[in-house]
C-alpha cells in the first residue's frame, strides 16, 4: 500500500539490551499501541486533531532487533528510519531504551545537517563510556554530538549531572534546563528543524513508575505536555523511550507514554 508522503510513521523499536540497569524497554512498543487505543479515552489531540483518521498517521510497526545488537542494530534503525524520511514521512519511534535515539536522530541529521534536539529526560546520556558500551543508553547524545552534524542540544528536567557528564556537556557546548530551575522552558526557541527526544523518566516516577531509573524529583505529565506544545521550532522527528512494562503499575506509564505520543502526533500535524 502506497502512503501519502507526510504521513506521520509510528515506528517501534524494541531494543533494550543497551540497558545498563534492568531489561525491560523492548517489551514498550506493543504495550504503548495498546495503551494508544485503549477504550478508556478517544483518539483526539488536546489541539484537536483526530487521530482515528487514517490519513494523518500510519504504523511502520516493529523494527526486528530481536536477535541484533552493538552496530548491527544501530545500523538496521538507521535504514529503517532513514527510508521513511526519505518517502517523506515524519517518523515518531517508539523505544525500546534511550539507545535507539542514536541511529534515529543520526537518520535525521543526515538529511537535516544542524538538526537542534530537545532532549527530554532525568540523564543527561553523554557518558564518553559506560560499561565499555559505545551504544550504551547512557551514552547517545555522546555519540550524536562526536559526529558534528547535530546543531543545538537542549536538555530538560536534568537532576543527575555528575563531574564527568558536566565536563561532557562543556564539551559539546550542551544548555541544559536543571530540573532545580526550570524558568527559562517556557522560552525554549530553535531556528530550523526540532527533534524531541523524550525519556520517560523525565517525569516524576508519582507519574511514570514504569521505567527503569526512578529518579525522584521530576516533571509532571502537565509540564511535558506544556514543553511539547510550547517550545518555537518545526518539529521533524521524535522519540519516546524507556517505559519498562515490567516496572508499571495497572498501566499508568503505558498510558502516559499514550498520550505524550498523541500530543507530539498532534504538534507535528501542525507544523
Ligand atoms: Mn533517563
Ligand atoms: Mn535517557
Amino acid at each position: 500500500m502506497n502512503i501519502r508522503p507526510g504521513t506521520i510513521q509510528l515506528l517501534g523499536l524494541p531494543q533494550d539490551n543497551n540497558s545498563s540497569y534492568l531489561t525491560g524497554p523492548g517489551k514498550a512498543p506493543q504495550r504503548i499501541r495498546e495503551a494508544f487505543f485503549c477504550d478508556s479515552a478517544n483518539l483526539f489531540t488536546e489541539s484537536g486533531f483526530d487521530l482515528g483518521d487514517k490519513t494523518l498517521w500510519a504504523d511502520a510497526g516493529d523494527v526486528a532487533l530481536e536477535n541484533l545488537e552493538g552496530q548491527q542494530a544501530f545500523d538496521l534503525i538507521f535504514e529503517r528510519v532513514g527510508a521513511l524520511i526519505a518517502a517523506g514521512h515524519p517518523v515518531l519511534s517508539l523505544g525500546g531504551d534511550h539507545s535507539v535515539s542514536y541511529p534515529a536522530i543520526a537518520a535525521h541529521a543526515q538529511t537535516n545537517p544542524g538538526l537542534n534536539i530537545l532532549h527530554i529526560d532525568a540523564h543527561p546520556d553523554l557518558y564518553d563510556d559506560m560499561l565499555a558500551n559505545p551504544f550504551s543508553h547512557a551514552s547517545p547524545f555522546a555519540r550524536l554530538m562526536e559526529g558534528g552534524r547535530i546543531g543545538r542540544l537542549v536538555q530538560v528536567g536534568i537532576r543527575t549531572l555528575n563531574a564527568h557528564q558536566k565536563a561532557q556537556a562543556e564539551r559539546f557546548g550542551v544548555e541544559i534546563h536543571h530540573m532545580r530551575d526550570l524558568s527559562g522552558v517556557a522560552d525554549i526557541r530553535f531556528e530550523g528543524p526540532v527533534y524531541l527526544s523524550l525519556d520517560l523518566d523525565a517525569l516524576d516516577p508519582a507519574f511514570a513508575p514504569g521505567v527503569s531509573h526512578h529518579e525522584p524529583g521530576g516533571l509532571s505529565t502537565r509540564q511535558v505536555l506544556d514543553i511539547i506544545e510550547g517550545f518555537g521550532g518545526t518539529l521533524i522527528g521524535a522519540d519516546v523511550v524507556e517505559l519498562n512494562p515490567l516496572r508499571d503499575q495497572n498501566d499508568v506509564t503505558a498510558m502516559v507514554a499514550a498520550k505524550l505520543v498523541k500530543e507530539l502526533m498532534g504538534r507535528m500535524l501542525r507544523a
